[in-house]
């Protein structure tokens, strides 16, 4: 009996298996050349042909134009810890990949796939309670360390050039809106802090500013720029003529008539500029528009007024001076407005605005193109995610692949423990987390053998920080060395590698209403044809 569509497609058992294994391989080897300090970087151009050149693995996978199932379920393991943690991406869909290879020669070995994902399961527990053992706990208030973490996460983006600079920035800015709290834990809020970006300048010139920072320009040459204690108003409404209905048509018969329409509307216009002197203001930001005709009025009444604030800057400068956004310009009142100085770079043509209590901070990130500022962005981002989060947790390892080490040796340990099939899946997952010394050395061109067996037997001999520093090539105490994580990502990394991990492995028939075997579609205009045609079996090998 035939109960599916002509187009359908059903893939079953062993076939739905492989099909799902081998698109997860597809997703983690695009990435893991990345991985690490020596890792290379990706040029992503999409279908508009817009070209981003990045090492974050997050970005590479959403840039892709993937279309395949199982490579979602993989790409949203690096969404769940970019959200998370905001570092570890490559990691975590690295370790998934290396999961499903490793579950694919259990498989072949008739084990079965719930065996696995037990295993799996029992293994990745036991990883994360270890990493808690592992981890050692550091003084949130330390700058140094803070500084350390910072730049391992730093390390192999474009950042990394004036990594020394910007994460002194990153620390300097957390250190800015963290609180310790009465029960002396610190509680860092990252609301109160703001990025602002501009080309043009050397990546060092970037900068800690407190308050806020806005990219616009006055709209009229005459209005003051300079405001000390000011009355500030920051409004979501333009400042023009309200259309009448859409479909209304003012039918004009005689110039009389004519005049009697622009009276009108500069009547309104008046009004309304009259409605925002009588509320005490001397600067107005609107997030949208102002009428030509209303910044002359404006002008003349010597008040600053700055047109299409992004809505995200005017949401922070409603932080930044404690305070509302008004939506009613026929609706304003003294209460409005809020307490700020502002001040004007000319040359940058950025507006400085800092409130009474000094709150919030924003970091001006510099760089001399829009792709390097993009890209500092992105590894600036990261730092700041990691840096509050060792704030608030306090946790940290040793990097360069020496937790990755020491859970694979506490893991096969545990194995004997574990009964049965199941105890093959805990060395499989062991096995699987020396992906991340393999790959580093790789990367760097090192020796990968070699080294793995290396640093195996100093953590043997009870060297728990043991790991590669890939600039010397050596085997080293990588905490010393300054290269330093987070816990609390490793944890993340392991957790949401596991989870997909074992979803792809629950798998065993696959009903698809279109056609699973053939290309994706091609991306219109073909300029991202190497990045599509993930779309099926045939387009993944040659996928990157
Ligand atoms: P992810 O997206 O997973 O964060 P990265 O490209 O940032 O990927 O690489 C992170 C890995 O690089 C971590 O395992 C980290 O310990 C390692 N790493 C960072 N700096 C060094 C270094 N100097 N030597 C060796 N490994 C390093
Ligand atoms: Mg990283």
């Amino acid at each position: 009996m035939v109960i599916m569509g002509e187009d359908s497609q059903r893939v079953k058992d062993k076939d739905a298996q492989e099909f799902n294994m081998s698109a997860a391989r597809a997703v983690s080897d695009a990435v893991r050349s990345t991985l690490g300090p020596k890792g290379m970087d990706k040029m992503l151009v999409n279908s508009m042909g817009d070209v981003t050149i990045t090492n974050d693995g997050v970005t590479i996978l959403q840039e892709m134009d993937i279309d395949n199932p199982t490579a979602e379920m993989i790409i949203e393991v690096a969404e769940t810890q970019e959200d998370e943690v905001g570092d570890g991406t490559t990691t975590a869909v690295s370790i998934a990949g290396e999961l499903l290879d490793n579950a694919e020669d259990l498989l072949d070995q008739d084990i079965h796939a719930t065996a696995v994902m037990k295993g799996f399961q029992l293994a990745s527990e036991f990883a994360r309670d270890e990493i808690d053992d592992v981890a050692e706990e550091i003084d949130p208030t330390d700058a140094d360390l803070l500084q350390n973490v910072a730049e391992t996460s730093m390390t192999g983006k474009g950042a990394e050039l004036e990594k020394e600079v910007l994460a002194d920035l990153v620390v300097r800015a957390i250190q800015q809106v963290t609180v310790e709290a009465n029960d002396g834990s610190h509680v860092v809020d990252l609301a109160n802090l703001n990025i602002e970006t501009q080309t043009g300048r050397a990546a060092a010139e970037s900068e800690l500013l407190s308050g806020a920072v806005i990219d616009k320009d006055p709209v009229q040459d005459e209005m003051p720029t300079t405001l000390d204690d000011a009355d500030v108003l920051l409004l979501d409404e333009p400042i023009e003529v309200e259309e009448a209905d859409a479909d209304a048509s003012v039918s004009i018969d005689s110039p009389d008539q004519l005049q009697n329409f622009l009276d009108r509307e500069e009547q309104e216009l008046r009004e309304k500029v009259d409605q925002i002197k009588a509320t005490g203001a001397d600067a107005v930001f609107c997030q949208k528009g102002i009428d030509d005709l209303a910044q002359h009025y404006l002008a003349k009444e010597g008040i600053l007024a700055v047109r299409r604030v992004k809505k995200s800057d005017l949401r922070f400068l409603k932080n930044v001076l404690d305070t509302t956004i008004a939506t009613d310009v026929d609706d304003l009142s003294e209460a409005d407005t809020a307490k700020g100085d502002i001040s004007r770079d000319e040359e940058d043509e950025l507006f400085y605005v800092e409130g009474p209590e000094a709150h919030g901070a924003t970091i001006l990130i510099r760089g001399s193109t829009d792709h390097v500022v993009d890209e500092l962005e992105r590894g600036i981002n990261d730092a700041l995610d990691v840096v509050a989060t060792t704030v608030s947790d306090g946790r940290v390892l040793a990097g360069g692949g020496a937790i990755e080490v020491e859970l694979a040796s506490r893991l096969r340990n545990y194995a004997d423990s574990v009964s049965g099939r199941e105890q093959l899946a805990v060395e499989a997952y062991a096995d699987a987390l020396e992906l991340v010394p393999r790959v580093l050395s790789e990367n760097a061109g090192l020796d990968a053998i070699d080294l793995l067996v290396d640093l195996r037997s100093a953590h043997e001999a009870g060297d728990t920080r043991a790991g590669l520093n890939v600039f010397t090539g050596e085997i080293e105490d990588t905490f010393e060395q300054g290269v330093v994580e987070t816990a609390h990502a490793k944890e993340q990394a392991l957790a949401s590698a596991t989870e997909a991990a074992n979803l792809v492995l629950k798998i065993d028939d696959i009903i698809s209403a279109g056609d699973l075997s053939t290309e994706g579609e091609e991306p219109e205009g073909g300029a991202g044809g190497g990045m599509g045609g993930m779309g099926g079996m045939g387009g993944m090998g040659g996928a990157m």
